[in-house]
């Protein structure tokens, strides 16, 4: 602490490296699972799509909003989450390594903690690890075209994995064959295939697999059932008691076009 006498080993601080986040810039900590191909194969994910795993997913990113500071929207997809840190955030003087250890900490220990839950009998059968980075983004534009990109990169990737595990649990293929089957293939061809074939309409596939999952802060009433204590003679009844929280609520909707943006102004205020 500040009151005590320094040693004559304190010198050694100095070779703490500043990684000071550039004043006034969006502040984002992406996180992912550490070889989660095999992590999803020994604990039996669903193909291609595990809902158990992407809604652990998004308890985990809520324990992080709600536990640390200042973080205004986060987005997942498969064993990956963002979190954006308002631009005005000092939180531990905007160190990098700060924000990102205590949110890749955060998340798996709540990874680990909520397994249960949500995989209910299906074991925890090692500890998942995930890595994480910073990036600093000095726009709304370049922020809203990072978010963009991950949410691309969820379509791109489910609309693949959609037509994949088709082939192979539908058509019997090899993933080898499948794979081969896909090779140069388009998204219109990816999607006539999925609807000749399998008479699966894309667009119908759940919003949760195709967007991915935002989290913003909205106000939801929560409605509890509360002993009454007194007076005496209403003791041990319930009253029902509706009080306003604000909570970092899931939603599955495009943010790539800017009716989400203009809807929702004051995440980029
Ligand atoms: P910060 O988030 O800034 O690190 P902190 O409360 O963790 O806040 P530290 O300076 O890291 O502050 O100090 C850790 C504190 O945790 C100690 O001051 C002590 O109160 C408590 N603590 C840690 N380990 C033990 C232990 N083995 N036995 C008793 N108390 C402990
Ligand atoms: P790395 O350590 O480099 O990130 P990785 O194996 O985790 O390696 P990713 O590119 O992050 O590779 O891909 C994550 C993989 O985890 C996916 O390809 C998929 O196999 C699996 N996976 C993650 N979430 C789910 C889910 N909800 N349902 C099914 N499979 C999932
Ligand atoms: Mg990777
Ligand atoms: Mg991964
Ligand atoms: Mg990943
Ligand atoms: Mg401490």
């Amino acid at each position: 602490g500040a009151a005590m006498a320094k040693s004559k080993f304190e010198y050694v601080r100095d070779f703490e490296a500043d990684d000071t986040c550039l004043a006034h810039c969006w502040v984002v900590v992406r996180l992912d699972g550490r070889n989660f191909h095999r992590f999803a194969e020994k604990h039996n994910f669903t193909k291609p799509n595990d809902s158990r795993a992407l809604h652990l997913m998004t308890k985990c990113a809520q324990t992080v909003m709600e536990e640390l500071e200042d973080i205004v929207i986060a987005y997942g997809q498969s064993d990956e989450y963002s979190f954006v840190f308002k631009r005005k955030s000092n939180w531990f003087k905007r160190r990098a390594s700060k924000f990102m250890t205590h949110v890749v900490s955060q998340f798996a220990s709540s990874y680990v903690f909520y397994w249960r839950d949500y995989f209910e009998d299906q074991p925890l059968l090692y500890p998942p690890g995930f890595d994480g980075r910073v990036v600093v983004y000095p726009s709304n534009q370049t922020l809203k075209d990072y978010l963009s990109w991950r949410q691309a990169d969820c379509h791109i990737n489910n609309l693949y994995n959609t037509v994949f595990w088709a082939l192979v649990q539908q058509s019997g293929l090899t993933p080898i064959q499948a794979q081969e089957r896909l090779q140069g293939t388009l998204t219109a061809d990816k999607n006539e295939i999925l609807f000749s074939e399998f008479n699966i309409n894309y667009n119908n596939e759940p919003l949760m697999y195709r967007k991915g999952t935002v989290l913003i802060w909205q106000k939801v009433d929560e409605v509890t059932t509360k002993e009454v204590r007194l007076p005496a003679e209403m003791e041990g009844k319930k009253m029902v008691v509706t009080r306003t929280r604000t909570k970092a609520v899931p939603l599955h909707c495009d943010i790539i076009g800017d009716a989400f943006w203009k809807e929702h102004p004051e995440i980029l205020d």
